[in-house]
Order: structure tokens, then sequence, then C-alpha cells
């Protein structure tokens, strides 16, 4: 069996990025991947202006022991810089221009006033808040590389320089179909043994976070032929995520299908939850097949699915993990693979804490829904005591915007 390290290599490798690209608003472009490195058409500053509401100078004309200086005239944010003349100084807001001439700007809290002059007992050094043009982002400079996520800093940086378009990778189309005879609408009547479909819903969430564009397959039923029929659909698109059907039970066909239509790379990983998971390719598509239980398909999405699909747009994936002390312990007597237990998360007396929740099973989405991210137990490893240092891998995005569960460990 692969290791979980392995798996993902081996998946990561296999994926080609896209050379699909669109030009698209720079304002719109969060979470996108950038084709092309944007270039500053603007400088930051665009022009030298002061840091501080003040009085620009020039400090040659400055005599600390001297009388006042005449104030020549006001520039405020927005206003043509000018020039200063000899031997006098102007009053300055934040964010206005230096007039030409002045070499440093002195706050207000530092200038005796009197009508219109100004006296500065102190002489400030050359360049004393002024925000030099340029000194942040250059004219022409690239203020990304092609491969980088786009985020709400870069937003900032790509609209002060400037740059209302960038060129990004197209959304891939990545299908997404349950599998399973006994799913249902979460709505229904539910008949005997049947339970309604949380994986679709689910993983369309993941999909749409990640900046993909899901397109929901629906759910067939474990019947060979409908499957075969339905995933011949899901080859048109990017990718193929399925859930379901991919163990060794009577009924788990997508493994035969993906054997038949497509190719199957490899299909079980030594990871738990999720042993059984199938990467292969199917028509024009990366095939993912996820197993059925649906903490068990999330976590091998989140280790296998979502570092293709970073790829896939051409972005470079990468796994964050830290370490933590154990807030209890968890033993375990089969440790053949490596284990992601769900856990709670909290910042505690200058230490990081990890609980693991109690109810672990690959059904409990429940237990799951409860927890910030997994503690890593590597294949081999029997568990930790309480005070252990463990390591830890936070999950969703919880991390500033508050707990999932604000009372309560479990
Ligand atoms: P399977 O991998 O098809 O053998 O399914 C394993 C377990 O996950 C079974 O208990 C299924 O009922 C359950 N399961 C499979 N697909 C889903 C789904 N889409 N939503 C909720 N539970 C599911
Ligand atoms: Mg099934």
């Amino acid at each position: 069996m692969l290791a979980v390290e392995e798996a993902r290599a081996r998946v990561v490798d296999a994926i080609r990025a896209r050379d699909h690209t669109e030009r698209i608003p720079a304002a719109g472009a969060d979470g996108r991947y950038l084709a092309v490195p944007p270039v500053a058409r603007l400088g930051n500053p665009a022009f030298d202006n002061s840091a501080m509401d003040g009085f620009a100078v020039r400090t040659t004309d400055l005599d600390p022991a001297g009388g006042g200086l005449p104030v020549a005239f006001t520039v405020a944010a927005g206003d043509a810089a000018g020039r200063l003349p000899a031997g006098a100084c102007a009053r300055i807001m934040t964010g206005a221009p230096v007039p030409e001439g002045a070499d440093a700007v002195v706050m207000q809290e530092k200038v005796e006033t009197a009508g219109d002059s100004a006296r500065f007992p102190e002489r400030p050094p050359v360049g004393d808040h002024i925000r030099r043009a340029g000194e942040d982002i250059a004219v022409g400079q690239a203020l990304a590389a092609a491969g980088e996520r786009v985020g709400p800093a870069l937003i900032s940086a790509l609209i002060t320089a400037g740059v209302a378009e960038v060129e990004v990778v197209t959304k891939p189309r990545v299908f997404v179909l349950s599998t399973g005879s006994e799913l249902r609408d979460p709505d229904a009547e539910m008949g005997p043994g049947q339970i309604p479909d949380s994986n679709r819903p689910a993983l369309l969430a993941e999909l749409a976070r990640l900046g993909v564009e899901p397109v929901d397959g629906g759910r067939v039923a474990d019947d060979i032929d409908s499957l075969r029929a339905v995933l011949a659909r899901g080859g048109e698109c990017d990718a193929i995520l399925t859930s379901g059907g991919v163990s060794v039970g009577a009924f788990d066909h997508v493994k035969q299908v993906l054997g038949e239509a497509g190719e199957i790379g490899f299909w079980k990983v030594a990871i738990k939850p999720g042993k059984p998971f199938a990467f292969g390719r199917l028509g024009g598509a990366y095939f993912f097949g996820l197993p059925g239980n649906p903490v068990s398909a999330l976590v091998t999405f989140q280790q296998f699915v979502r570092p293709a699909l970073i790829r896939l747009m051409g972005g470079t994936p990468a796994i964050v993990r830290t370490r933590a002390e154990a807030a209890a312990g968890f033993e375990r007597s089969h440790a053949a693979r490596t284990e992601f237990l769900r856990a709670r998360l909290r910042w505690d007396g200058g230490r990081l804490l990890a609980t693991p929740l109690s109810r672990q099973g690959s059904g409990m989405v429940g237990g799951m829904s409860r927890a910030h991210g997994y503690v890593v137990l590597e294949a081999g490893s029997h568990g930790f005591a309480a005070g252990d240092p463990v390591v830890v891998e936070p999950a969703g995005d919880w991390c500033g915007y508050g707990e999932p569960r604000a009372r309560g460990e479990e």
C-alpha cells in the first residue's frame, strides 16, 4: 500500500498544469491562480508624500536656536505639490505630495505655530517622515509570479500599482458524483436503509472554496451500467470526483468501470480514515475515487484532491503542519497507516494544545464538524500521552474567523 506522502506525490506529479488563461478584473481575482506575472504601472508610493500631518521643510533652513519660518502654503492629499520657496515651510497633510525643494516633514506635535509662522525646536534628519516614490513597489516591477494564488493583500497591491486586470488560469470543471443506492435528498422521507447524500454537498463546498468550477453530477445507484453512463459524461470535464463504491464490496463498481474505460494509477493508500482511494484517468479527466464514508471522503479530498487541483491550476500545493502539545492521550493498536485524528486546537498559556475528539469513526461527521484540524499520527506510532508533543495540521479557514463551536471541547 502507498504511504500518504508517496500517494500525494504520485497524484501531483501526474497532473499537468492547464494552459487555458483568461483576463479578469484584479478586483475580482480572489482565489485565482496567476498565469502571467502582473507588472506595476504605478509605483507605491506613486510620488514622494508625507507620512504625517505636519510641516514640509528644507532642513538647511532650520535653526533650532532661531526664530520661525513663514508658512508659504498648505498641501492636502490630492493637491499638486508646488515648489517650496527658500526660507519658508509648508503645512502638509498625510498622503499629500512633498513640495519640490523640501527634504523632510516635521510632525505637527513638534512645531510651535504662531499666526503665519512656524518654529522648529529640533532639526530633523533629511528624509524624515517622507515616503519615497517606489520604495515599496517600483514601476515596471513584477508584483507576483505566475502560479501564485491571488488573495486580498495581492488585490490591494495590484490596485495600488494601477493594475486593473490580471491574466489567470481558467477554472477547471470538476464533476462530482455520489454513488450508492441508499442515497437520497436530505428532505426525503427515508425508506429502510436510506440516508441523505452528504458527500456531494460537502465536496461541492470544498471545490467552491478552492476556486474551481464544480459540476454537480448528481448521484447514481450501485448499478454498473448507470455508473458507466454517468462517468462517460464526467469524462468531458477536467476532473471527476466520485464518492463511495471504491472498496471491495459486492456493489463497489467504481474501480471496475475505471479499469475498463480509463486507467487506474493506484487505488489503495495507507491512510486512516480512507484506505480505498482511487486515482487514475477517464476520458479527458483526472479521476479521483473517494471512499464513501463522509469523514474519509473529506480527509482524502484534503490530502490528495486539493493538492492535485491546485497543481492543475498552476499552483504549488503545500501541506502546513505545526507542533502542538497533546491535551489528552490517544492509543491505537493498529499502526500500519498514517492516521488523521480529528482534533480541537487551542492556544492556551503560550502553547498550542490539541485535544483529539472522542468520536473518531470514519462516518462520524458530527464529531468532525467540531474539529479545527488533525493530529497526524505517522504509521508505526502507537499513540501519545497527555503532554506529549504531536504534529497537527489545521483544517479549513477557522483561523481568525472564530470557533466552529464556541462551547465545550466536544
Ligand atoms: P462505500 O464506500 O460505498 O462502501 O460506502 C461506505 C459508507 O459510506 C456506507 O455506510 C455508505 O452508506 C456511506 N456513504 C457512501 N456515500 C455516501 C454519501 N454520498 N453520503 C453519505 N454517506 C455515504
Ligand atoms: Mg456504496
